[in-house]
């Protein structure tokens, strides 16, 4: 990029002008990364200081049972295979009160779409869930799951989240998004939630008085173009309704074992740490409306999440203490397992000040800002996988 439209893209957002498709692909063909750093972190100053939110969760997959065979998934399985699995209500309960001592504050739960479980299972699982955990908010299901429950139940959208919603439900998940352009999509998405259903369940849930989190996969056979693409017609859906809380980049996983059921992994390759990076600076600087962009940091690694905050990630999910989906193709040696005080000391070595939130973004406990590294140099330092 030429120093002429770095100064007009610097400029744009020191004034805190709105960047368009054109300044997005700019960005991503820069490979100034400081710079694009410094942009990012400028806007995630203005939004979040030098604060972190984290929030202790679990998460939760009632089942791996799947209709479809989504090209990037090694989680799914089909009815009968060896390790297909599908909990019992008690079962579920069971799994989340392993976890009362850990003080979570929330739930997430996805899942496939079990081609026979009868749609009255999940509320009836959130019904459960919550009142043996009170004080836990449920976070559930993709919009994928919405529309799937569509089917199975004969019922609208709008009727499924009263009744989930009745049921204890908090908020959505994020899920399901990957990437919307057609061109992209129809190659990796096996199952018809696209972006007209996506959109128009979140938007719903929006009305419904739900925030939700709204994600994006990347690093596969999607390009900058695609990407842009993807959250500016989240920006404007946001434009619309005000209902997304956060932005979630989520890196596409190969699966070390080499997995079949993961067939994007034979013709990609996946995003380095540099393009991980600059996704998440430009989705910041582009994505203007939502107040937060997440660092999901078993999908990238200890470190990256710790350098994602200096490229516009303000907040780290999660306490996780077990989480399927992305470990059935995880063997880089990430742990599967964070807990608070982890997190506390995560954050705090990269040098932000942690701020425990619950679902809705509301502030649950804040906490010391970190000690300047300038002043720790005589103590070991603690490196993160
Ligand atoms: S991504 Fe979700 S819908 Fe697609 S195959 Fe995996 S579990 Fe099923």
């Amino acid at each position: 990029m030429d120093a002429g439209r770095k100064r007009e893209l610097e400029a744009k957002v020191y004034a805190g002008e709105r960047l368009d498709a054109a300044d997005g692909l700019a960005l991503y063909e820069c490979d100034d990364l400081a710079w694009l750093g410094r942009l990012a972190h400028h806007r995630r100053t203005e939004l979040a200081a030098d604060r972190v939110m984290f929030n202790v969760n679990r998460h939760l997959n009632l089942t791996n049972v799947c209709a479809a065979s989504c090209a990037y998934c090694s989680f799914q399985r089909k009815p009968g295979e060896r390790d297909a699995y599908t909990m019992r209500v008690h079962e579920a309960v069971a799994k989340a009160k392993e976890m009362e001592g850990e003080q979570l504050t929330e739930l997430h739960i996805v899942n496939g779409l079990h081609p026979t479980l009868p749609w009255k299972y999940y509320p009836r699982v959130l019904r459960e869930l919550g009142a043996a955990l009170p004080g836990v908010s449920l976070k559930a299901f993709t919009a994928t799951e919405i529309h799937w429950f569509e089917k199975i139940s004969g019922l609208s959208a709008s009727e499924i989240l009263d009744e989930l919603i009745d049921a204890g439900l908090e908020s959505l998940t994020g899920g399901g998004a990957e990437i919307f352009d057609w061109d992209v999509r129809r190659h990796i998405v096996d199952h018809d939630t696209h972006w007209e259903d996506w959109s128009r369940i979140h938007r719903l849930a929006h009305a419904k008085g739900l925030r939700t989190p709204a994600t994006m996969l990347y690093g596969h056979i999607e390009s900058p173009e695609h990407r842009v693409d993807h959250v500016l017609r989240l920006r404007q859906l946001q434009d619309e309704t005000g209902g997304f809380v956060v932005f979630i980049p989520l890196r596409f996983q190969h699966d070390a074992g080499g997995d079949p059921r993961n067939r994007l992994q034979a013709r990609t390759v996946m995003a380095s740490p540099a393009e991980s990076l600059k996704t998440f600076a430009v989705s910041r600087l582009l994505f203007d409306n939502v107040p937060h962009v997440k660092c999901f940091w078993v999908m990238h690694g200890l470190s990256l999440a710790q350098l994602s905050l200096n490229f516009g990630a303000d907040d780290l999910d999660g306490s996780v203490v077990e989480y399927k989906i992305t470990h059935d193709a995880d063997r880089y040696g990430t742990p599967s397992t964070m807990h608070r005080e982890d997190l506390l000391d995560l954050i705090r070595d990269a040098g932000f000040r942690p701020v425990e939130r619950n679902t809705r973004y509301e502030v649950v406990r804040e906490y010391d800002p970190p000690v300047p590294l300038a002043r720790r140099r005589a103590e070991p330092q603690q490196v993160w996988a």
